[in-house]
């Protein structure tokens, strides 16, 4: 109800209270009405049936049918979460989790954070009330750290199986043998030496106080049985059934009208182009009808977003009457939940999103596409190490997945910006991610939770033995490993706690040897979120000179503790004696002038703060180097030294693990001037190979700071 009050009040101006009522229960009405006309509703009962038969259950429906917003809801009224548990269901997208829960509060009419909740990395909205928990399949993943056999819950739901993301993929693995423990026999004695011997999995010997406290948590406690339900919205629901010991499958039918697709003649050059020309024909010549566009990322999508306003202003005003919306994963949230509303009486809704909305989300009034075929992937290279995210050519089952979302509501059209040959060449379905990525996180997870034997893992497909075997090389570097690659003690076990990517955690924890944990929770939260500089295309050389009085000549890293310090100091500064509507105004000035984008500070402050918690639960203390930035340019080095890159003469650089040519991204404070030897965070591959966010180190330090990795390398 709170939504339709603010646009209310945008529209009229002041609103009675009656108005609010009326609105109100009509909001209710219309959203009841919504729900009974799902494809689900009418299987309702017979769903419920089938849950309560079958522990394991695959559940295959058109998008869109209602699976994600409905099923919890109908467990739920069924009295599958008694006793208080919960019932979770994981989405593999934070925004997915995000929108579908207040969705769902909304339906139940109740607050959120009440019975329904989300939960993703960094922002928990639930409580003890909290009974429908949707949430990223990450963070179940890390719930199982605390809670071995996830006791919290009753019933399991793994939404959007079909993406088959490494979360995703695990989890299975784990959840498998989760169930097997809490529906044998060993419901009777909740002991946990008992539930060892019985499934193998979980709690080695190797770390006492983890063990004891565990123990401690499960002792007098009877674990009820788990109900696992996989969903998922393509049709692939028999290498699901077969993992699963030839679980239950069953097919929720949805609506489909027909999708007229039209394909290109020729290939395009440059498909951004392409995608506005057909937007504006779209726009021009076809009937009412809101549009979806698919694009990779959100940088393509600001940049079309500015090409789409630009044009507009040069058509007849009364072709002007569109409203551009994007969706993609690092959106604050209120505007991610824009794109659900009706576009005002007459304009055109045109869609701008990523991949996110292909399943995971569903738009209503959709009735063309546009889809230049691409998709932004994640690929690892197991002989160099090196993750990067790359933007390849859709599959057929994505390219199917996309032009459905067309006919939701009434016959479409579906615009592939490529020939129908092209289509031909498509591969079927995506590889799993758990082909294609670093697996370090997910092994160091593992390892926590007891499971020695990676490569012999149940793995529904398993990872390429040479990636896993470059993870674990790479977890022994950084000492989370031991040589006979257990967990160490206390290193890999405080890198497992800890949310971050290993290499971040162990930055952390050197950090506090080196007496600058405080410069490096600011660095590690920094790097956490999207860029912080805002550079405005019309605006390039002001953002540029503004962000010049951040910049540090030791680096990137410095360059952004100054940010995250100026911001601090400005903010606390205002709130003194200032009201919050005074502080809020002077902040959006000071980063309107410094071309910073608050949104982004405000979230990495967020993660500071939590980070910062787990930091000083482990009994780590935290020190400031103060101005002495030799000593966090040196833990730096200590940390990312497989990151590391020397100058060469023509000006580039090569990565002295992989032996990879990089470039300095052009956002770098040493884009212009170049040291002889960085460090840097991340490798981006475009046009270019570009590493980003890069310090300067020097290059004995290496060898000092990492001799397990630098002498090595000299001696061979
Ligand atoms: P499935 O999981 O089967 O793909 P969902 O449960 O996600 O289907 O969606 C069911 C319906 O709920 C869709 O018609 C969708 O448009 C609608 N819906 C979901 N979220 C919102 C929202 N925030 N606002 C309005 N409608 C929504
Ligand atoms: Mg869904």
């Amino acid at each position: 109800a709170k939504n339709s009050n603010q646009s209310n009040n945008q529209l009229n101006g002041k609103v009675s209270n009656d108005d609010r009522r009326v609105e109100f229960f009509a909001r209710k009405h219309r959203i009841a009405q919504q729900r009974k006309s799902l494809p689900i509703a009418s299987v309702e009962k017979r769903l419920v049936e089938e849950v309560r038969s079958n522990n394991i259950l695959i559940i295959v429906g058109e998008t869109g049918s209602g699976k994600t917003t409905q099923l919890p809801q109908f467990l739920f009224n069924a009295g599958l979460c008694h006793d208080g548990k919960v019932i979770g269901i994981t989405q593999p997208r934070r925004v997915a989790a995000v929108s579908v829960a207040k969705r769902v509060a909304e339906e139940c009419g109740v607050q959120l954070g009440q019975r329904v909740g989300y939960s993703i990395r960094f922002d928990d909205t639930t409580s003890s009330s909290t009974r429908i928990k949707y949430m990223t399949d990450g963070l179940l993943l890390r719930e199982a750290l605390l809670d071995p056999y996830l006791s919290r819950y009753s019933v399991i739901i793994i939404d959007e199986a079909h993406e088959r993301t490494v979360h995703t993929d695990v989890l299975l693995g784990l959840l498998k043998s989760v169930q097997k423990v809490r529906s044998g026999p060993i419901n009777e004695c909740a002991n946990i030496d008992c539930m060892k011997a019985n499934n193998g999995l979980l709690m080695e010997k190797e770390n006492d106080a983890q063990r004891a406290s565990i123990l401690k948590q499960y002792r007098g406690i009877k674990l009820s049985p788990l109900k696992l339900i996989i969903m998922s919205a393509s049709l692939d629901a028999r290498v699901f059934s077969e993992y699963f010991g030839g679980a239950r499958a069953v097919h929720v039918q949805g609506r489909q009208f027909p999708v007229d697709i039209l394909y290109t003649r020729h290939p395009e050059t440059d498909y951004l182009d392409a995608t506005l020309i057909t937007l504006f024909q779209i726009h021009l010549e076809e009937g009412p009808g809101d549009i979806l566009v698919f694009l990779t990322g959100q940088e393509e999508i600001e940049s079309v977003e500015r090409l789409v306003q630009e044009k507009l202003r040069q058509l007849p005003e009364d072709n002007q009457k569109v409203k551009v919306l994007s969706i993609f994963s690092s959106l604050p949230s209120e505007k991610q939940m824009q794109v659900f509303m009706p576009a005002p009486t007459g304009f055109r809704k045109v869609i701008l999103a990523t991949n996110i909305a292909e399943t995971s989300v569903t738009i209503p009034g959709i009735k063309y596409v546009i889809d230049p075929g691409f998709v932004k992937a994640r690929t690892y290279c197991a002989h160099t190490g090196m993750e990067s995210l790359i933007i390849v050519p859709t599959s057929k089952a994505q390219a199917l997945q996309r032009s459905g979302r067309a006919g939701r509501e009434g016959p479409g059209k579906c615009f592939r910006l490529y020939p129908e040959s092209e289509f031909d060449k498509l591969s079927d379905s995506t590889v799993p991610e758990i082909r294609r990525c670093n697996l370090s996180n997910v092994i160091l997870q593992l390892k926590a939770l007891g499971v020695d034997d990676i490569i012999g893992f149940d793995f529904m497909e398993k990872p390429s033995s040479e990636a896993v075997v470059k993870s674990l090389e790479l977890l022994v570097l950084l000492g989370a490993l031991t040589e006979e690659y257990k967990l160490s003690d206390p290193v890999g076990h405080q890198m497992a706690r800890l949310p971050l990517e290993p290499i971040y955690s162990k930055a952390l924890i050197l950090a506090s040897q080196f007496n600058c944990l405080e410069e490096m929770l600011i660095t590690v939260a920094m790097l956490s979120v999207e860029s912080v500089f805002y550079n405005p295309r019309e605006k390039l050389e002001e953002a540029r000179t503004a962000a010049k009085c951040f910049s540090s000549l030791e680096g990137d890293h410095p360059t952004l503790i100054a940010v995250y310090r100026a911001f601090d100091e400005f903010l606390e500064k205002s709130n003194l004696g200032n009201s919050r509507e005074k502080t809020e105004k002077n902040l959006r000035k000071w980063c309107k002038e410094n071309f910073i984008n608050s949104r982004a500070l405000r979230h990495a402050r967020d993660i500071h703060r939590q980070i910062r918690g787990n930091i000083e639960q482990m009994g780590l203390r935290i020190v400031s180097c103060g101005d002495d930035m030799l000593q966090f340019r040196r833990c730096l080095a200590g940390a990312f030294f497989l990151n590391a890159a020397l100058k060469q003469p023509d000006g580039t650089y090569r990565v002295l693990s992989s032996g990879q040519g990089v470039q300095i991204h052009p956002s770098s404070v040493f884009f212009r001037t170049k040291p002889d030897c960085i460090i840097f965070d991340e490798f981006v591959r475009t046009t270019h190979n570009y590493v980003r966010n890069v310090t300067r180190i020097d290059y004995l330090w290496l060898a000092e700071l990492a001799p397990q990795y630098y002498t090595l390398q000299e001696q061979e």
